[in-house]
Parts: structure tokens; C-alpha cells; sequence
């Protein structure tokens, strides 16, 4: 008998993630290979993260915390929040699917823009959702049109501030004018999950509509400038209600014993986050500046990464970057994202683009 699936999951790809440095050397024999396509910290892990992996690893015999007792205590502390209002994640991704598993009924919609992280749709239509896709406007999401688009229907609205694959980010003004059009139906999504990047000081205070009682849920992780990626952990900050009802669909030991462990001790290396935040700041201009003088405009970032457009066929150019050992990612047509990497990284990867675009 044939499988049966139902059309939602039919019509869905798998997710493309950026391509991994052993493949690339496998596939093309190379041995220096700069890897600019997720978005991850070049400086590496937090020390004191690493410092607690080899103690923790003693007891993996044993199931995790399933609640993860003592780093959300530390989240609650740090956020000035109860502890009923965090909720871990086996990375943020994972709370995505939650709030769609947790809040969508067949049918139901969720806003979105189109060109925004690729996990918001995959998992509406997973939960028989239906996205319902606002174009960004001049690269940034355009709040005014995406609060029109709200529907009796509309369970969930992401915003993604900074936004990937963009850069770009949402002030606080934009959200509090949105915030006064988002009826009590809809649960706002604020994936903050670059923030620590942000410098424009009109970065949104997004926590404290959750502490006002909104429903709404601010998404964190460990992945980012924090170089955990690879141990996948992430966290929600949200109302104690609605922290209940994703406690329902949770699986009950979704955060590991080594992730809770070395993210409790990430959050306490502010050392590793200002110099990572301070590096990216640097590198972030200098990578500007270096595609501006190639002829490119990237667009005004406030994350780790930045978007442009190279006026060519855009998977030929990641093609041939690849082939000088190069990984950044081509998002559609014409357009690629880079994340900021080390000096020297930014110096080959700017390097191999003049290259390529001078052949
Ligand atoms: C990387 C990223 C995340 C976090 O992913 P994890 O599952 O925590 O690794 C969430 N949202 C956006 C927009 C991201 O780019």
C-alpha cells in the first residue's frame, strides 16, 4: 500500500542548511575553507562553556533536568521575569514549532514576511497552518502592512528583529504601533535571535510587552553570539500562560544535560559576548566597505551578517566561491547573505569575490 501523507507535509522541503566545512573539503579536496553561512560566532564557544563540558559529560549516563531548573532560574534572574515565564528549547527553533503545534488549529493563520527565516513557514504548514506572507518593504519588515493582515484566524505573527537573512531590523516606535494594533487572538513573536548585535539604540524593549501581560514571546538562543550552535539550545521568555500551554507539547528532556549545563555558563561570560560584539562591529564595516567598493550595496545590518545583491546569477557566484573554499549562502536569484567572520576570513572572502567577479 502506498504511504499516505497528508498535503501539508507533502508540499514541504527539507531545510538546506549551510553547507559543512568537512563536506566542501571532502567533496573539493581543499584545506583552508572559510565557512561564512551560518551566522555562527567565529571566535568559537565561550571558554567558560568549555571549562564545564568535560564535568557534565560525568553524568550523561542520566536524563537531563527536564525542566531545566537551574538555567532558567538564571534566565529568570537575568530577565527579571518568574520562572514560569521561561521555556528552553533544543535551540529556538524548536519553540517555533511549539507555538505552532501548541496554537494552530488547521486553517489558522500566521503572518509572516517573505523573505524571513525559513523555519516559520516550514512549521506552520507542518501544524496544517497557513502562512500568510507580507512582503518586506525597502528590506525591512513592514509592521503597518503585516498588522493588516491580521484575520479572526490569525493565531501567531513573527518578527523577526534583526531579520535573517536581511540584516535589517524593526525600532521600537514601528513596534509599538503595531503592538497597538494586534488583537488579544494573536500571539506576537519577537525572534530576537542576533539582538545582542544590535546597536541602534532604538532596538525594541520587545520583553516588556510579555511583562505587560501581552501575548507575546521573545525568542533567544544560545547559537549565535554565544557559539553554542552545535549544542542547540535556545529559550522563550513569555507569559506564565502561554509558557504553560507550550509546556504541553514540550518533549520532556528537549534541552540536554550538556546544553543547559554550558549555556549557564555562556550567560555568565559577558567577557566572550563584548568581544564578539565588538569584533562583529569592526569586521562588519570593514566587509561593508570592502562589497561597497566592489559595486555592491549591502544592506544596513545590525546582526552578524550582511545581505546584497550581486547582480548576477547568484548560485553561480556561491558555486564559485565554493571552489575557492568559500561558504556563504545564496538565499534566491541574486541575492547572498555572509556571515562576519574572523579578519582574516573577511580579508579571503572578499578576496575570492573579486576573484570570481572578475573571470
Ligand atoms: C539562528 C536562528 C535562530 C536560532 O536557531 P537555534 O535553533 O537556536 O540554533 C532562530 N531564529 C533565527 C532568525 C535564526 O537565524
Amino acid at each position: 500500500m502506498p504511504l499516505k501523507v497528508h498535503k501539508d507535509i507533502e508540499s514541504l522541503s527539507p531545510y538546506v542548511p549551510g553547507k559543512p566545512i568537512e563536506e566542501l573539503q571532502r567533496e573539493l579536496g581543499l584545506s583552508r575553507i572559510v565557512k561564512l553561512a551560518s551566522n555562527e560566532n567565529p571566535l568559537g564557544p565561550s571558554p567558560k562553556a568549555l571549562a564545564v563540558l568535560a564535568e557534565a559529560a560525568q553524568t550523561l549516563h542520566r536524563y537531563p533536568d527536564g525542566s531545566a531548573h537551574r538555567l532558567r532560574t538564571a534566565l529568570a534572574d537575568r530577565w527579571k521575569v518568574s520562572l514560569d515565564q521561561v521555556i528552553p528549547g533544543n535551540g529556538s527553533d524548536e519553540i517555533i514549532g511549539m507555538l505552532a503545534r501548541a496554537f494552530l488549529s488547521p486553517g489558522d493563520e500566521a503572518v509572516m514576511a517573505d523573505n524571513t527565516f525559513v523555519i516559520y513557514k516550514m512549521e506552520v504548514l507542518a501544524a496544517h497552518g497557513k502562512p500568510v506572507i507580507v512582503p518586506l518593504k525597502d528590506g525591512r519588515h513592514d509592521l503597518a502592512a503585516m498588522a493588516k493582515a491580521i484575520t479572526p484566524r490569525t493565531r501567531l505573527l513573527f518578527v523577526c528583529n534583526p531579520n535573517n537573512p536581511t540584516g535589517t531590523m524593526v525600532n521600537a516606535a514601528e513596534v509599538e504601533t503595531l503592538m497597538a494594533q494586534v488583537p488579544e487572538h494573536a500571539i506576537v513573536v519577537f525572534d530576537e535571535a542576533y539582538c545582542e548585535y544590535a546597536r541602534d539604540p532604538h532596538f525594541p524593549d520587545s520583553l516588556g510587552y510579555v511583562k505587560r501581560g501581552r501575548h507575546a514571546i521573545v525568542l533567544r538562543t544560545f547559537s549565535k553570539i554565544y557559539g553554542l550552535a552545535g549544542l542547540r539550545i535556545g529559550y522563550g521568555l513569555t507569559t506564565p500562560e502561554i509558557a504553560g500551554y507550550l509546556n504541553r507539547v514540550r518533549p520532556p528532556f528537549n534541552a540536554n544535560s550538556l546544553a543547559q549545563r554550558a549555556a549557564l555558563a555562556a550567560l555568565g561570560d559577558e567577557e566572550h559576548v563584548a568581544k564578539s560584539r565588538a569584533m562583529n562591529q569592526t569586521e562588519l564595516a570593514g566587509v561593508r566597505a570592502g562589497l561597497v567598493a566592489l559595486g555592491f550595496r549591502p544592506l544596513p545590518s545590525e546582526a552578524n551578517f550582511l545581505y546584497f545583491d550581486v547582480g548576477r546569477d547568484g548560485r553561480a557566484v556561491f558555486d564559485a566561491l565554493l571552489r575557492e573554499g568559500v561558504i556563504v549562502r545564496h538565499i534566491e536569484g541574486t541575492m547572498l547573505r555572509v556571515t562576519i567572520g574572523l579578519p582574516e576570513e573577511n580579508r579571503q572572502f572578499l578576496q575570492a569575490l573579486k576573484t570570481v567577479l572578475g573571470r
